[in-house]
């Protein structure tokens, strides 16, 4: 036994010499926070990137959303997935707001628009759905339903950066869409996020909402937060998209690495691609079914004795956890269940070695009836 680890994601980061020179005007500036160059230059090249006309910058993805919920002074019920990371019903349920879970699907694990519609009612303000692992919503039959209902659609685009189909960015899609830069996404700015939206009109009060609600030298028009991203952290996203694709590309071997070994073997359930879209390889999740003749819990701990550390991502559902299980109802989303209790997302990173990627698929398939 040897003690490397593997850990289920490592950070992209830029050469150090790129980075010193992307910070070194901060030293001239003096200017280290809100809103300086480094965060007006990192506005520009992500409105570039993704296509958009609206973008704002936050301290994470959480904030973001938090906020946009906030601006758009929604009220009432939000339908939502229990099939993702705490932030998307944390942020509902923090901005006041009541959060009605809705199955996803079988195929993609994004919510179901199939089972959206029986749950508005005349509180149904949004849908906050999730691109799950890249995977794109399916963003026309959710934006139908929105329109019947008069319901605002927010994404959560979190796991989405990059991704683009028939070339345009999941950051088109819906009223807004919140991207997440932490350390462990695809893009990181370290700890980062913003929103993209279709209403100019939000700009500025997303802007001011992430700095105390200040409107001018001498007035303070409205109880905001404080959620500024930092030149430090702006800078570091202005590197790192220089690299994106690049990382994508090699996200991308991986991944076909992974698939090559696992896919067709009994009882193992890939995403498949989606029809006309780039994916960013942000994830590769894997789905142990009974048929596989070992459990999700047993690969864990499997991989775990080797030294890899995959993730239960996601389990347990947000429906589950201690602070809502009181309040819901885990057994009316029976799809979302199911997916959780069998899914493990195993390392995807750039610079993940394939002799790792062979050594982690022989452990799994060691495991299997087969
Ligand atoms: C990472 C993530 C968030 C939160 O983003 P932070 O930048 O960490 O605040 C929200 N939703 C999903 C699905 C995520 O994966």
């Amino acid at each position: 036994m040897n003690d490397r680890k593997i850990l289920v994601t490592r950070s992209s980061m830029p050469p150090l010499e790129e980075y010193v020179e992307e910070i070194a005007p901060i030293w001239e500036s003096h200017w280290l926070t809100n809103m300086g160059a480094e965060h007006r230059q990192l506005e520009s090249d992500l409105k570039r990137y993704l296509g958009v006309e609206n973008v704002a910058l936050f301290v994470n993805g959480h904030s973001a959303l938090e906020c946009v919920l906030e601006a758009m002074g929604l009220r009432g019920k939000v339908i939502t997935t229990p099939y993702s990371f705490a932030s998307t019903t944390h942020a509902i349920v923090r901005k006041g707001l009541t959060p009605v879970f809705a199955d996803i699907k079988p195929d993609d694990y994004t919510l179901d628009p199939e089972r959206i519609e029986s749950l508005v009612d005349e509180e149904t303000c949004a849908i906050l759905p999730v691109h799950v692992y890249g995977n794109l919503c399916d963003v026309e039959a959710i934006q139908d339903i929105a329109d019947r209902h008069g319901l605002k659609v927010i994404y959560d685009a979190a796991h989405a950066f990059g991704v683009r189909r028939d070339g345009v960015s999941a950051a088109a899609y819906g009223d807004a869409s919140m991207f997440s830069f932490h350390a462990t996404k695809v893009f990181n700015t370290i700890e980062g996020g913003a929103v993209c939206f279709r209403d100019p009109r939000l700009k500025d009060r997303l802007d001011q909402w992430k700095n105390f609600g200040i409107t001018g030298e001498e007035t303070v028009e409205f109880v905001g937060g404080n959620a500024k991203m930092n030149e430090f952290c702006a800078a570091m996203g202005i590197c790192n998209l220089r690299h994106l694709d690049e990382e994508i590309a090699k996200r991308r071997l991986v991944a076909e690495r992974y698939r090559s070994r696992l896919e067709g073997r009994a009882g193992i359930k890939l995403c498949l691609p989606q029809p006309g879209v780039a994916q960013n390889y942000a994830y590769f999740p894997v789905v142990f079914e009974d048929s596989f003749g070992a459990t999700r819990d047993e690969v864990f701990d499997s991989l775990g004795r080797r030294g890899v550390f995959a993730r239960k991502y996601f389990f347990p559902l947000i429906s589950d956890y201690d602070c809502y299980k009181d309040r819901f109802d885990s057994s009316e989303t029976p799809v979302a269940r199911e997916i959780a209790s069998r899914v493990l997302t195993l390392p995807m990173f750039a610079d993940l070695d394939m002799s790792d990627v062979d050594m982690i698929c022989s452990t799994i398939l060691a495991q299997g009836r087969s």
